[in-house]
C-alpha cells in the first residue's frame, strides 16, 4: 500500500538552495519535508564559492561548520583574460572564498536542515507535482517504495532539472561546459585559473580531495559542426585543454573522471513564485559560471524566498507584496548579472573578432552614468547648501521587515538600480520627509536628530551625495 505523508511545505531538491530554504522555514516554525534524488555525498559542479557566501552561511547558522570542514581557501587567481600575460587577483584578506567538495558541502547543509526538524526523504525521486484544491500532491519513489506527499505549499529547488516546469527565458548565448577531474604532478601553485581562448574560456581549480577540475566553456555548435558525440567527447575536451595553459607543464596528468559535459546557459524562469509555489536557486535562474557566484545566489534566493513563503503562509493579506518582492528580486539579479557578464566578456582583447566572443560581449542597455563625485574637500562639502535631487521621490516598495515582507516607502531615483528603503538599517523615508532645502550637511544632520545620531546622519548624507541624490541649492533657495 502507498504510504502517505502530509506536510505544510514540500521542498524538491537538497542542493544549497533547497537545504537553505527548508532550514529557514523550519526555524520559522513550518512543517517541512524535503525530497532529494541522490544519496549524499554526490558529485556536483560549482565548487568555487565567493567570499559573499560567508554572511549567508552565518545567517543560516552553518558558517562555523563549513569553516571547520577542511575545504580550501581561494586566496588567489591567475587571470589570463585581458591579454596573454595574465594578472594575479588576490582575494580580500579578511575572508577569502572557498573551494569545496560539493558532495560534502551540500551534505553539511542538508544535515543542518534535518537537525532543524526538516523531514528529509533521500534518496527519493519526486515525480511531477499535481495541483489540488487545497495544495499539491506528488508521488515520491523513496528507497523502492512510493510515498504520496500532500503539501499546502511547494518549493522547487531541483536546479536545472526544474521539476515544476515553467517557461525558461534564455538570458545568455547557449553555452556548454566540458570538464573533468585530473591528478598528477602540479608544477604551478594552488591558485585558481581563468583564461580566454579563441573559441572558449577556461577555468581550473584545485579541490580539497587533491583533484584539479579543468573546465572549458564553448558554443554547443562547435561540437555539432565537428560531429562530436559521446565517444569523441574526451579527445575533443583534451584538444581544447591543450590550447590552454590550464594543465601547462604538468607531467603525465591523468584524467580520472573521463570527460563530462553539462549545459551552462543562463536563463530565468518566467514565473518564479505564485501563491502556493516558489522556485529557488537554479530552478529560478542561473548565472554565468564566469562569476563563480551561483551557490551564493542560490543561498540568497533561499533566504529571501523563505521570507516570501513565510509571508504567504502566515499573512495572506500581504501576498501581493510577497509576490512582487520575490519577482522583482529575481528580475533585478538577472539583469544586473547579465550586464556584468557582458561587460566582462568585452574586457577580453585578442580574440574579440571571433564569433564565440562577439556573441557574448554584447553592448549593455543604456544606463545613467554613475554620478561624477567631484573631489571636493570635506570642509567645502560641509559648507555648501544642499537639496534633494529633483528626480528623487518616495515610492511604495515591498521589503523584508523582520521575518515578513511589508510595503514600505522607499527612495527612488533614476540613478538607483532599484528603490532603497533602508541604508545601514536606517529607514530613509522619514529622513527624506524631514529634509529641508538649502541647508548645509551639518544643519541637515541636525534636522534628523530625532531619527539618527548626528554622526550617523552625516554618514548617511555622504551616501546621498555619492549616489548623486543631492543637488547644490541655488542661492535663491531658502536656507
Ligand atoms: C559548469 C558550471 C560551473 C559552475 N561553477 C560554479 C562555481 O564555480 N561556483 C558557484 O558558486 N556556482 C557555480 N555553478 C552554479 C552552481 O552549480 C549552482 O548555482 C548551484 O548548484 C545551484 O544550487 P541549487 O540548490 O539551486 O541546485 P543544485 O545544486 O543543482 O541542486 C538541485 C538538487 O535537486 C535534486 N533533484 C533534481 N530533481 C529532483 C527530483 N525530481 N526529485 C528529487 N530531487 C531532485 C538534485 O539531485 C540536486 O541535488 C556552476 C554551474 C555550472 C553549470
Amino acid at each position: 500500500m502507498e504510504e502517505r505523508l502530509e506536510t505544510e511545505v514540500c521542498v524538491i531538491g537538497g542542493g544549497p538552495s533547497g537545504a537553505a530554504l527548508a532550514l529557514r522555514l523550519a526555524r520559522l516554525g513550518h512543517a517541512v519535508c524535503l525530497v532529494e534524488r541522490h544519496a549524499f555525498p554526490r558529485p556536483h559542479v560549482g565548487e568555487s564559492l565567493t567570499p559573499g557566501v560567508w554572511p549567508l552561511l552565518d545567517a543560516l547558522g552553518v558558517g562555523e561548520m563549513v569553516r571547520q570542514a577542511g575545504f580550501l581557501p581561494a586566496r588567489e587567481a591567475l587571470v589570463r583574460w585581458e591579454d596573454a600575460t595574465g594578472r594575479r587577483v588576490r582575494a580580500p584578506a579578511r575572508e577569502p572564498g572557498v573551494l569545496v567538495d560539493r558532495g560534502r558541502f551540500d551534505a553539511l547543509l542538508l544535515g543542518a536542515a534535518a537537525s532543524a526538524g526538516v523531514k528529509v526523504l533521500q534518496p527519493a525521486v519526486a515525480r511531477r507535482p499535481e495541483r489540488k484544491a487545497d495544495g499539491w500532491e506528488l508521488r515520491v519513489l523513496h528507497e523502492g517504495r512510493w510515498v504520496l506527499v500532500s503539501a499546502r505549499f511547494l518549493a522547487d529547488a531541483s536546479g536545472r532539472a526544474s521539476c515544476l516546469g515553467g517557461r525558461k527565458v534564455p538570458v545568455s548565448t547557449r553555452t556548454l561546459a566540458l570538464y573533468g577531474y585530473w591528478r598528477g604532478e602540479i608544477p604551478h601553485g594552488p591558485e585558481t585559473r581563468v583564461e580566454a581562448g579563441p573559441d572558449a574560456w577556461y577555468w581550473g581549480a584545485h579541490l580539497p580531495d587533491g583533484t584539479f577540475n579543468a573546465m572549458a566553456f564553448v558554443d554547443p555548435e562547435s561540437l555539432r559542426e565537428r560531429g562530436i558525440g559521446r565517444r569523441t567527447l574526451e579527445p575533443f575536451y583534451r584538444e581544447l585543454l591543450g590550447r590552454s595553459g590550464l594543465l601547462g607543464a604538468w607531467t603525465a596528468p591523468r584524467l580520472v573522471s573521463g570527460a563530462l559535459a553539462c549545459d551552462a546557459t543562463c536563463y530565468r524562469d518566467a514565473e518564479p513564485i505564485g501563491e502556493d509555489f516558489i522556485k529557488v536557486g537554479e530552478a529560478s535562474f542561473s548565472l554565468d559560471p564566469l562569476s563563480s557566484s551561483g551557490v551564493q545566489k542560490a543561498l540568497q534566493t533561499a533566504l529571501s524566498g523563505a521570507v516570501a513563503v513565510h509571508t504567504l503562509l502566515v499573512r495572506p493579506g500581504s501576498a501581493d507584496a510577497a509576490l512582487r518582492f520575490y519577482t522583482d528580486d529575481q528580475r533585478y539579479s538577472v539583469e544586473q548579472h547579465a550586464a556584468w557578464a557582458a561587460g566582462y566578456y568585452r574586457e577580453q582583447h585578442g580574440y574579440e573578432e571571433r564569433p564565440f566572443w562577439k556573441r557574448r560581449a554584447l553592448p549593455s542597455p543604456p544606463t545613467l552614468a554613475p554620478p561624477e563625485v567631484r573631489p571636493v574637500a570635506g570642509d567645502e562639502l560641509q559648507h555648501r547648501r544642499w537639496r534633494l535631487a529633483s528626480e528623487a521621490s518616495l515610492v511604495d516598495t515591498p521589503c523584508i521587515v523582520g521575518d515578513v515582507i511589508e510595503v514600505r516607502r522607499a527612495l527612488s531615483h533614476p540613478r538607483l538600480a532599484r528603490p532603497v528603503a533602508y541604508v545601514d538599517g536606517v529607514e530613509l523615508a522619514p529622513l527624506v520627509e524631514a529634509m529641508c532645502e538649502g541647508l548645509t550637511m551639518p544643519q541637515l544632520a541636525d534636522t534628523w536628530a530625532r531619527q539618527v545620531p548626528f554622526r550617523q546622519g552625516v554618514a548617511l548624507l555622504g551616501w546621498f551625495y555619492r549616489q548623486g541624490l543631492l543637488s547644490e541649492a541655488a542661492a535663491s533657495d531658502p536656507p
